[in-house]
């Protein structure tokens, strides 16, 4: 047994308190460790750097403690009980990290609990404390089963083993709970920072979105019980999938307001990223790629298959809307249209397959430079077109007799159930065997290749327009027709989303071309001053071909460039809904967007 207290002692500093008592360790001198990444997000974050002091002792006396690398610690061997004592500085607002100030704190057991080297397997016990000075109206809400706590209360949780003990992020503070029952089992959510928001509606929402899940999967559901750990900010957007629960940030905005009947459309992202979370309770917490059976908390570890557990989830995630009638089929389908406009929109999906852009997630994806347009392909937004994608393809082949659908209850069957790690290629396999389609064309383009997907010839087959024009601004989306016909004349550009800044500068474009370059300060264009609220406008008053010259800082550098403007490309997609369809082609798009 591995015991751990952790109290969140100084809220002014951001520190935790945390000790760790190891009853038998190793002989040798006990090494532990924070893990150097969160399981869900694949991106090296060195936990280890946040502790501020640790030190060992036995009952009787203090033990020398050497750090040995980057995140390690081997301590002198002793006779009997050793326990290290360390604090955590914690003041990372996101769903990877921890956080503690005075309004409450939460943390992931891979920022706080020490990895004891050798006893991964053991039991642990956690002690969770209230603060020092206590406030008697903080709680705690967390997925971790209680060991001698009251529901939500400080005290005693307990964990299989230090897989399952970083598996439960845990919140403390005065949140809003409330409560409800999808498919038999017990949810909550807990609610924190300030919102006045129809939670009711919320409540109500999520558990149509739960029970659908549960019924995709069949039942029963493979947890006893769920929380949705729910952070709300003035400006927010993040998720992480967990066992039995997931931490959420989200935009205040976007949550509806009492009385609000309408889905607007942050309200349809919060819904979707709440059917996102939920789905990988399935689908990547116990259906996982091979790779992640046991996590190497120390380095990378690589796969090719994050387009089919973040792509996969990322279709259903939205589709699991319209399935349930929470949004209508137009509402989704500017849903498709906007991720097939993200992915038009950056030139490196021509040099990177979803299959590599999964392997190099921990460099690339989630390392995103002022070139990640010109070099990588998103596997969350490419990986969700594939299987929309496949799922049309296997209706189409099949006459509507198998679909991704069954793909997915095969993968929970033969993968989920049993704990066996889907190896690489596994989901391709398994959806030429379930439905016996010959897809290995498909995958080798879809998967393995950089073509353009065939979206418009599958979208047919559902009775599904696609178009494709040119962006009308910088905010335009796609999804939505367009309000005007005129062509407009494009720089080729992303600006920073505040300043007159270029973030990105677009391969073979326009500022390409003429030599301007990410991260230049646009001063000028033409001699009228410019700034982020002008620059769009400046433009409009251009024509596809038109010169113009810029003034922009380059460092501290003046420099001045002459750019001749190009035709906005075809990158914005529309869908619709065709109405004058055969029977055969209706009755496939209701099986598709129906519920399943
Ligand atoms: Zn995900």
């Amino acid at each position: 047994m591995i015991r751990y207290r952790i109290v969140p002692h100084d809220l002014g500093a951001h520190l935790f308190s945390i000790s760790c008592t190891i009853e038998h360790p190793a002989a040798s001198g006990q090494i532990v460790s924070l893990p150097a990444w969160i399981p869900g997000s694949y991106m090296i974050r060195e936990f280890a750097k946040h502790i501020v002091s640790l030190r060992a002792h036995t009952a009787t006396h203090a033990v020398a403690v050497e750090k040995i690398d980057k995140s390690s610690w081997r301590c002198a061997a002793v006779h009997g009980a050793l326990t290290l004592e360390y604090t955590v500085y914690a003041y990372d607002l996101s769903v990877r990290g921890a956080h503690l100030d005075t309004t409450h704190g939460f943390f992931n057991g891979t920022s706080v609990f020490l990895r004891v080297h050798g006893g991964e397997q053991l039991p642990c016990e956690v002690d969770i404390a209230p603060p020092p000075r206590s406030d008697r109206t903080w709680q705690v809400a967390t997925a971790m089963t209680p060991a001698g706590a009251a529901t939500h209360g400080f005290g005693l949780y307990r964990a299989q083993n230090y897989d399952e003990l970083i598996d439960h992020p845990v919140e403390m503070g005065s949140f809003a709970l409330t409560q409800f029952t999808a498919a038999g089992v017990p949810h909550e959510l807990a609610i924190t920072g300030n919102q006045r928001a129809d939670i009711a509606r919320v409540t109500r929402d999520l558990t149509t979105i739960c029970a659908h899940h549960v019924r995709f999967f069949g039942a029963p559901a493979p947890m006893s019980r769920y929380l949705f750990l729910l952070t709300i900010l003035g400006e927010g957007y993040g998720g992480l999938e967990h066992r039995a629960s997931s931490a959420l940030i989200a935009s205040r905005e976007n949550l509806p307001r009492v009385g609000q009947a309408e889905v607007s459309d942050g309200y349809r992202e919060f819904l979707g990223l709440c059917s996102h979370e939920y789905f990988h309770t399935w689908h990547v917490k116990r259906i996982k790629p091979a790779a992640f059976m046991s996590y190497d908390l120390t380095r990378e570890n690589y796969t090719r298959q994050l387009w089919a557990f973040e792509g996969i989830t990322s279709y259903y995630d939205d589709l699991a809307l319209v399935r349930t009638q929470l949004i209508g089929a137009e509402s989704y389908l500017e849903l498709v249209a906007q991720t097939i406009t993200r992915v038009l929109r950056a030139p490196g999906r021509a040099h990177q397959s979803v299959a590599e852009s999964s392997f190099d997630a921990w460099t690339k994806f989630y390392r995103q430079d002022e070139n990640a347009p010109n070099a990588i392909v998103s596997y969350y937004a490419k990986g969700s077109l594939v299987a929309l994608a496949l799922d049309l393809l296997l209706r189409q082949e099949t006459a509507g007799a198998k679909s991704l659908d069954d793909v997915m209850r095969a993968l929970w069957r033969e993968h989920g159930v049993t704990g066996v790690g889907v190896p690489e290629s596994g989901v391709e396999r398994l959806a030429q065997a379930v439905t016996g389609v010959d897809l290995s064309a498909f995958f080798a383009q879809a998967v393995y290749g950089t073509d353009d997907l065939p979206l418009a010839a599958l979208l047919a087959t559902v009775g599904v327009g696609l178009q494709l024009r040119a962006a009308e601004s910088d905010s335009d989306k796609g999804g939505k027709p367009a309000a005007s016909p005129r062509a407009r004349a494009t720089l080729g550009v992303r600006w920073h989303s505040s300043e007159a800044r270029l973030a990105h500068v677009i391969n073979d474009g326009p500022a390409c071309v003429a030599g301007l370059a990410a991260g230049d300060q646009v001063v000028a264009i033409d001699g009228l001053k410019a700034t982020r609220a002008s620059v769009e406008k400046a433009l409009e008053n251009y024509a596809v071909g038109d010169t113009l010259v810029m003034h922009v800082f380059r460092r501290d550098e003046l420099m001045q460039f002459s750019v001749t403007l190009a035709a906005a490309p075809l990158d914005t997609c529309v869908l619709t809904l065709l109405g004058d369809v055969e029977d055969t082609v209706r009755a496939r798009r209701q099986a598709w967007l129906g519920s399943a």
